[in-house]
């Protein structure tokens, strides 16, 4: 018994040998490799290197999904890697690594990570990375045990080190190692894990599920950048209306989106998340474009309007009003997600444009039609009158407006709203275009 027990603990000391797999039972042929990915493989074995394709794109492959992009590890250093590849950029200081560039496609190629990181702060979080190991160390440092196989594309076959094929078929999130200690070391992988449990519609392993409802605050220690590209593929996975309902369950959305949660208790803005999260997964499912300044400013706009609503209430008038109330909402939350600053542009032009559906007279229908974010702005106000938030009527106006003709759109303007200024008295000011005056907030 107890020698037993030495051997594995020596076993395990010294390099437990991987499960191999060959192509007869995995089914993966070098064909389905990128170009990229095998060139980087080959030339880096002609060199007397190690080198996998590992990571999502097996993951994916296995799962009969088509592959994003395509990450190779190698026992070659960075450096030594770069040297190699013309076409090659080292990045990052924490974790280095090499982008190989082929046309359109770059391949992330990382050197096998020791079994310990070098540098943790004081919650555990690994702030620092560039200590070499083996490749079982490498396969240690992986998050999901579905994300650690190594296939190679030379001998077509497949290295196994924590069964991460039994768990793709049990259809198993896993975490490898314990679950605390690995959420500690980077609490990102709670989201990760909750990403590709909604994406490949799995479930998550119960002891990989169990802390992170205890841990989830310490997400808020992970620089906002990192939470935001974590938080993006989630939204566009095609299947963010499942990814976020599962944040949720695990107490995860807290200090993501910190307002979610007040969002879904409202039920008209539950109403409208769903529905832009359900448009947005069809959409991706479907290969359309989406755009990630639409959804986030689609998860935002209820908190906009409760603080346009007491803005108002303090006595400020709506356009000013409306402005501050963006901009509340988008210092709070830029702090912990720190959505980018194209992005959050663009999410206020949309939230900006709202009002001016309302006004249906004179020349102001022509000018919002010919505005750069128009098509953004009406989608907007389709979800809206979707969720009961704006009229139908309204929504549907818009729509024969802008695919009438000159005449039926003269026909179908409207009187002016009592109070609403007939539009052209700021001619004065010299605003030439068809368009009308920027709003006095913005001016
Ligand atoms: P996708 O590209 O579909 O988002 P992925 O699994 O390829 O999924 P990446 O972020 O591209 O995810 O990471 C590539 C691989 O690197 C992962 O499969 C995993 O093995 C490893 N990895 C990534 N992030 C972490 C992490 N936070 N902790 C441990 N291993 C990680
Ligand atoms: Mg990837």
């Amino acid at each position: 018994m107890i020698k037993k027990f030495i051997r594995r603990v020596l076993r395990f000391g010294s390099g437990s040998e991987p499960r191999t797999v060959p192509k007869a039972q995995h089914g993966i042929g070098r064909e389905a490799i990128s170009q990229g990915s095998r060139k980087v493989c080959e030339v880096l074995h002609a060199q007397g290197h190690q080198a996998y394709v590992v990571g999502g794109a097996v993951r994916d492959l296995l799962l009969g999904l088509r592959p994003k992009d395509f990450d190779v590890a190698t026992d070659a250093y960075p450096e030594e890697v770069h040297k190699l590849f013309r076409r090659s950029r080292l990045i990052g200081k924490r974790f280095k690594l090499v982008h190989v560039m082929f046309g359109e496609e770059t391949v992330e190629v990382s050197t096998f990570r020791a079994r310990t990181p070098a540098e943790t702060d004081e919650h555990g979080r690994v702030l620092r990375d560039n200590i070499y190991g083996t490749r079982e160390d490498d396969s240690i440092r992986r998050d999901f045990t579905i994300n650690a196989l190594y296939y190679d594309p030379a001998s077509e076959t497949l290295l196994d080190y924590h069964n991460g094929l039994r768990d793709l078929q049990r259809k198993s999130v896993r975490i490898i190692g314990d679950a605390r200690a690995r959420y500690r070391e980077d609490p990102l992988r709670m989201l990760r894990a909750v990403r590709f449990a909604a994406k490949a519609g799995f479930s998550i392993d119960e002891r990989t599920r169990k802390p992170i409802r205890e841990l989830a605050h310490l997400v808020g220690n992970v620089p906002p950048s990192r939470v935001y590209e974590e938080m993006q593929k989630l939204l566009l996975s095609g299947h963010a209306a499942t990814g976020l309902r599962e944040l949720r369950s695990e107490g995860l959305h807290h200090g993501l989106l910190p307002l979610l949660d007040v969002i879904f208790e409202q039920p008209m803005g539950e109403r409208f998340v769903t529905l832009a999260l359900e448009q947005t997964d069809s959409r991706v499912r479907s290969g359309k474009s989406v755009s990630p300044a639409f959804l986030f400013a689609a998860l935002l706009w209820h908190e906009v309007l409760a603080a346009w609503k007491k803005a108002e209430q303090r006595g400020l008038k709506p356009i000013p009003a409306l402005f501050e109330a963006m901009d509340t909402v988008l210092d709070i939350q830029t702090d912990k997600l720190a959505v980018p600053r194209r992005l959050t542009a663009v999410m206020k032009e949309i939230w900006a444009l709202q009002p001016r559906f309302e006004q249906r007279s004179g020349r102001r229908p022509f000018g919002l039609l010919a505005h750069e974010r128009f098509r953004a702005g009406f989608d907007f106000l389709v979800l809206r009158s979707g969720s009961g938030e704006a009229p139908e009527e309204l929504a549907q106006w818009w729509e024969k407006f802008q695919h009438s003709g000159e005449a039926e759109r003269q026909a179908m303007l409207m009187a002016p709203q009592p109070g609403e200024r007939k539009g052209r008295r700021r001619r004065r000011r010299r605003h030439k275009s068809a368009s009308p005056p920027p709003d006095p907030a913005q001016a």
